[in-house]
């Protein structure tokens, strides 16, 4: 159907979006900044609860959305609002006229170097959940040394409910993320003590709650209440990581070879850029604001501008997929005049 519908990013959240406008009959256009598909998740390994490889999720999506006019390593350069559509010139030089624009721009991971008390780019042997997941997909990562991984720890919260960091929302995953994280380093290194220091585990999705007894149970992975009070290096590069356990109000004190940092999900600037350009408002957490967050969060107040994905707040990949295909169909009922 002749009806240009213009998808901006290409992660899972624009994937999904472009496969069921495909399924419907149309043939939507898809704005990729990044030179390859699949945004974060193409970044990840395996994906919580299940451990399915993410490589196999986006690989279907990539497939199965190859039908569609997808311009990679291109941005927005600008957008004219005309009277009942969108003037949109890409970087490329190519200017599309539409009605539709989907925003599924998704995240930004916030800057764990920001958190200067944790050691992020000082410290040799601390990493991010994002450089962890790097490694379990190359194995390329001089910090994890294979036959010297006796101890490991995990940071939850690192740039989230925090109001130092200018971000007092939880990011929701990281705490799941965490666990999967745990597991799958006690699966590649079973003698390693793993411990999780955590303010609050929030275990809200389906089968979550099973996968924390499981790492507790079965992997023996250790979960300890508190803040992390002061992280150092010793004289051979091991890093010190001082505690307070609030649950039994005693002081804590281990040796690691590695420790990471849950890095928190913060807004993408690309999205603010982007939403400036068309008028859209952002909302106090720094996220593409919604018509409401109760029933029409895929739905900005433009006509013809709707959201999916990350880009309106932290999701998961269930979630994202979800907003997607709700996302379609109510690209489906604004052309067909029904909306
Ligand atoms: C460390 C970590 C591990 C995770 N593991 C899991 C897991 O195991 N299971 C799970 O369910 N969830 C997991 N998640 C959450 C998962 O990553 C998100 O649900 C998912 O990435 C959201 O997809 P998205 O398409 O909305 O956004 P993104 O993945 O951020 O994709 C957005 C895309 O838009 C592109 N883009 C942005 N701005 C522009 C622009 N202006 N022009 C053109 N393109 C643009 C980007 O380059 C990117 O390709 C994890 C998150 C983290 C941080
Ligand atoms: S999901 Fe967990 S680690 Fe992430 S911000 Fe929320 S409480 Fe902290």
């Amino acid at each position: 159907m002749k009806e240009n519908i213009v998808i901006i990013g290409g992660g899972i959240a624009g994937l999904e979006v472009a496969v069921q406008l495909l399924d419907l009959g149309y043939k939507p256009i898809v704005i990729e900044k990044r030179d390859r598909l699949g945004g974060h998740v193409a970044d990840w390994n395996l994906l919580f609860p299940d451990m399915i490889p993410a490589r196999d999720v986006v690989g279907n999506l990539i497939a199965r959305a190859s039908e569609a006019n997808i311009f990679l390593n291109t941005e927005i350069s600008f957008v004219n609002k005309l009277k009942d559509s969108y003037n949109i010139m890409l970087s490329n030089g190519i200017s599309i006229n539409t009605r539709i624009i989907v925003m599924t721009t998704g995240f930004a991971l916030f800057d764990a170097a920001k958190k200067e008390e944790y050691g992020y780019g000082v410290y040799d042997q601390v990493m991010t959940n994002k450089d962890l997941e790097h490694w379990f997909n190359t194995g390329d990562d001089k910090r994890v040394n294979d036959s010297a991984m006796n101890a490991v720890g995990f940071v939850h919260c690192v740039g989230s409910r925090d109001e130092k960091a200018r971000n007092p929302q939880c990011s929701k995953v990281c705490c799941i993320t965490a666990i999967k994280q745990a597991i799958e380093l006690k699966q590649r290194f079973p003698e390693a003590m793993v411990y999780c220091f955590y303010m609050d585990l929030r275990m809200f999705g389906k089968k979550y709650e099973d996968f924390y007894i499981n790492a507790q149970r079965d992997y023996g992975i250790r979960f300890i209440r508190g803040r992390v009070s002061e992280v150092s290096e010793n004289i051979d590069g091991r890093v010190i990581v001082k505690a307070e356990d609030t649950l039994s109000g005693k002081p804590v004190k281990v040796t690691l070879d590695l420790l990471v940092l849950m890095a928190g999900i913060i807004c993408n600037t690309d999205s603010t850029r982007l939403a400036n350009m068309v008028s859209l408002p952002i909302d106090s957490d720094g996220f593409l604001k919604s018509r409401d967050n109760v029933a029409e969060i895929i739905e900005s107040p433009r006509d013809g501008i709707f959201y999916a994905g990350a880009c309106t707040g932290p999701k998961t990949v269930p979630e994202t997929l979800a907003e997607a295909r709700a996302a379609a169909l109510k690209v489906h009922l604004f052309i067909k005049g029904l909306k």
